[in-house]
């Protein structure tokens, strides 16, 4: 239990694109401890390659149709645009943005726990940030290029739900921020270890 959230080596690369994609497929290939072919793991997750149970042991298959009309059916205007069609809600916005109690921020939509509150930190950018995800299995890392950047969006592994994205200035012991959306994340507070 004390080991869940590998350590991620950062090699000093310069290309933003393929340092990140060799930490991504590090995080995935400890935890699965099996991926001998990492090529393409990031970007395009085939069938056959998609873990149904992640390595903390949640189950990662995705809903159905009539599942995901469900979990959407209460969405507001801001969370369809931000959750669905991959919007960004405006900084120092977000209901979760000032969360500091202890507990866990998982999914919006399928409830996957996603981020601990132990790895949130203040970024200064305005939206809630955190360095280690709860399991690097819960998120699908895709390539944005929209606005004229590069950035790589991060959506929820099971229900493929819009986060938020990824960069490489974040603290340690990663070195990655998690920028996420706090429309896309639900938060629970859970005792402390001690009590
Ligand atoms: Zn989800």
């Amino acid at each position: 239990m004390g080991s869940r959230i590998p350590k991620l080596s950062l090699a000093p690369e310069r290309c933003f694109g393929a340092s990140l994609r060799t930490i991504v497929n590090q995080a995935h290939g400890t935890r699965l401890g099996k991926r001998q072919e990492e090529s393409s793991s990031m970007t395009k997750q085939p069938a056959q390659d998609s873990p149904t149970r992640s390595a903390s042991g949640y189950d990662l298959t995705p809903p159905t149709d009539a599942e995901k009309a469900v979990l959407t059916a209460d969405l507001d205007a801001e969370e369809r645009r931000v959750i669905l069609a991959h919007g960004t809600e405006r900084p120092f916005c977000g209901g979760l943005l000032e969360e500091k109690r202890e507990g866990m921020f998982a999914c919006r939509l399928c409830g996957l726990p996603l981020f601990r509150s132990g790895s949130k930190f203040e970024s200064g950018t305005g939206w809630p940030s955190f360095h280690t995800p709860f399991d690097p299995d819960h998120l699908r890392y895709l390539r944005d290029g929209s606005h004229g950047m590069v950035r790589t969006e991060i959506r929820c592994r099971r229900c493929d739900g819009h986060l938020g994205h990824v960069f490489e200035d974040g603290p340690a012991p990663t070195g990655l921020r998690y920028c996420l959306n706090s429309v896309s994340l639900k938060f629970a507070e859970q005792p402390t270890d001690n009590q």
